[in-house]
């Protein structure tokens, strides 16, 4: 008797947590046409507040999108599209890709050039030896460091973007779209709610965040700006946005200590260890969350000086840049949208500079 009751919690959990990754976990209100939904893709949790007459179908297509989109760039799916392509690297054969692919590809090219390497997808070796994700994280010998960094190098991509063909020359060569595919990931959720006639949502990917329009009371979103110091994800600050991307990497995201020494899981792609600018953390509040994503994780790793010079070059791109030495600073365009309220007392605003 026992063990069937216990097959039936197991057959309702089992059925539960299905549905879960399926359809999401949702709450709704059909009279105020909005929709809550969480799911788990892409490694994390994905939270919707979507509001308009087709809240729930467009949460459900943005789930579904995301998971076709989790589907070609994972590397955690062995049959993904990218695992497949890091498989054949070295392989005289050439391929073709998909648009998700094709349009990640190009975009990852263009982050690289402008960072002059900051940014780099061909960081994929390092980023597995080092394990900072698995149960194992480790410090690799510096001769490892050296063999693996012979095998990062954007530039070495064979992509023919009017062919849309691709190759990676390097046996062992691995892209990791680790620091890129949510953001792209959350412009295709929002083109979703834009073509619905969406003119509220907010939409959250493990932290990158994308808001349509304001709040449905007319008042721009509120998106914290995490303490990348304090443990119980406190913020340093509140920013105030509409239709506009949030996007943070900090060394607090991920990471494991040995010896006192933090390591985390952002790879300076010139030295292969993890990246050891003057930053702690790098946000950056634009329109496009490719273009976030992709600058965010670039900038930590060119530091304070070299990041305000880049992005002095962009248009439409502000930032929230906090150093080593617990300084804030943010870009003049976004000053008046940003509300510093830190409770720790340790970080000092640098509202000019
Ligand atoms: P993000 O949190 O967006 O800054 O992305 C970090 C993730 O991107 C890491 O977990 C790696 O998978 C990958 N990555 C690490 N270092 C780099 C780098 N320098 N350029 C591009 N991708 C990176
Ligand atoms: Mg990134």
């Amino acid at each position: 008797m026992s063990c069937l009751k216990n097959n039936r919690i197991l057959i309702f959990l089992f059925f539960l947590i299905a549905s879960f990754y399926l359809n999401g976990c949702s709450k709704s209100n059909e009279s105020n046409n909005y929709v809550e939904k969480e799911s788990f893709q892409m490694g994390t949790i994905i939270s919707q507040k979507i509001y308009g007459s087709n809240a729930e179908s467009s949460a459900n297509k943005i789930i579904k999108r995301l998971n076709s989109i989790e589907e070609n760039m994972s590397l955690n799916i062995n049959t993904s599209t990218l695992s497949w392509i890091n498989t054949n690297s070295g392989e005289s054969q050439v391929f073709h890709v998909n648009d998700d692919i094709y349009n990640v590809l190009s975009a990852a090219k263009h982050f690289s050039e402008l960072s002059q390497g900051a940014f780099d997808i061909t960081v994929g070796p390092l980023v597995k030896e080092w394990g900072v994700f698995t149960d194992d994280p480790h410090v690799p010998t510096q001769s490892r460091i050296n063999e693996l960094l012979k095998l990062v190098n954007y530039k070495s991509i064979e992509f023919d973007p009017e062919k849309k063909t691709f190759r990676l020359p390097i046996k062992g060569q691995m892209i990791d779209f680790g620091a890129i595919a949510k953001g792209y990931a959350a412009d295709e959720a929002v083109k979703i709610c834009r073509k619905d006639g969406i003119k509220s949502a907010y939409i959250n990917l493990g932290g990158n965040v994308y808001v349509v329009g304001n709040k449905p009371d007319n008042t721009p979103w509120k998106i914290g700006i995490q303490n990348p110091r304090a443990a119980d994800g406190k913020y340093i600050g509140i920013l105030r946005i509409s239709d506009k991307t949030v996007v943070t990497s900090g060394d607090y995201e991920r990471f494991f200590v040995k010896n006192g020494v933090r390591y985390h899981h952002i790879i300076d792609p010139r030295t292969g260890w993890p990246s050891n600018s003057d930053l702690i953390s790098s946000t950056i509040v634009t329109d496009s969350s490719i273009s976030a994503d992709a600058l965010s994780t670039a900038t930590f790793v060119m530091g304070l000086n070299k990041s305000k010079e880049l992005l002095k070059k962009l248009h439409g791109v502000d930032a929230i840049f906090i150093t080593k030495d617990k300084k804030v600073y943010i870009t003049e365009n976004l000053r008046r949208y940003f509300d510093f309220q830190d409770e720790s007392g340790e970080f000092t605003y640098v509202e000019k500079g």
